[in-house]
């Protein structure tokens, strides 16, 4: 298996990178309809991460899906900290024993995401991060219910997660604080939304790189 943890500091490095780069736009949309701490909470948790991922990229992938979605839970503070951990951890409990191969990365995922719904007790269409989150899931499944190569079922994750952030600005915000605002939070992308596929955009980034250039 090329996939293994052993990319992590690569991934965490990643995510640290495209988080900074796009800083200002996210602050800017989280401080139309939420409080601005969006980017300031996920580079807390990311710093931490950046400090431990030696020690991450010698784990199994449960393992340290189990480690990341602690340090996200008492790192990264606001809801977007305690839905990060929840999804992490119900990835580490859900892939115990398992080998992973699209299909059961794809069950795997799916649960932490299940997951992250029960504990911000919200679904699709409420204009959150779970906008991103859950068609991520569905492309995922459909992929190994497709048996799509590797790379092709990775890189259409990128189309699907701008697709999902994209519709967040339309929608009534129903959850967190921009539900506050009521019609007021239309017009705008949620942040967490954003923040979701910008992670994602760059995760899958560095795996098809890594499928893709020959040992
Ligand atoms: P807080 O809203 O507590 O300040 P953050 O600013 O870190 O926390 O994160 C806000 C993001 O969290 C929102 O943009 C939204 O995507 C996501 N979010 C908030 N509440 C929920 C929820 N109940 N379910 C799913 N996602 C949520
Ligand atoms: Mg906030």
């Amino acid at each position: 298996m090329q996939l293994t943890p052993q990319l992590l500091p690569n991934l965490i490095q990643a995510i640290a990178d495209v988080i900074e780069n796009n800083a200002e736009e996210v602050t800017a949309l989280d401080q139309a309809i939420g409080d601005g701490d969006h980017i300031i909470n996920l580079q807390r948790g990311i710093q931490t991460l950046i400090a431990q991922s030696a020690e991450l990229s010698q784990l199994d992938w449960a393992t340290a899906w189990q480690k990341i979605g602690m340090t996200l839970m008492t790192t990264v503070g606001g809801a977007s900290g305690s839905l990060y951990g929840t999804l992490f951890m119900a990835m580490s409990k859900a892939s115990r024993e398992r080998s992973l191969t699209l299909s059961t990365f794809a069950e795997v995922y799916t649960q932490g995401v299940e997951a992250v719904k029960q504990r911000g007790k919200a679904d699709a269409g409420e204009k959150t991060m779970l906008d991103v989150l859950i068609p991520v899931a569905d492309s995922l499944r459909q992929s190994s219910v497709e048996a799509v190569e590797l790379p092709v079922a990775l890189t259409q994750l990128t189309d699907v997660a701008l697709a999902g952030m994209e519709s967040t600005r339309d929608m009534l915000a129903t959850k967190g604080r921009a539900s506050f605002l009521e019609e007021r939070s239309r017009g705008h992308v949620d942040a967490g939304a954003k923040t979701a596929q910008l992670m994602i955009c760059a995760i899958v980034a560095v795996l098809v790189e890594r499928l893709t250039t020959p040992a």
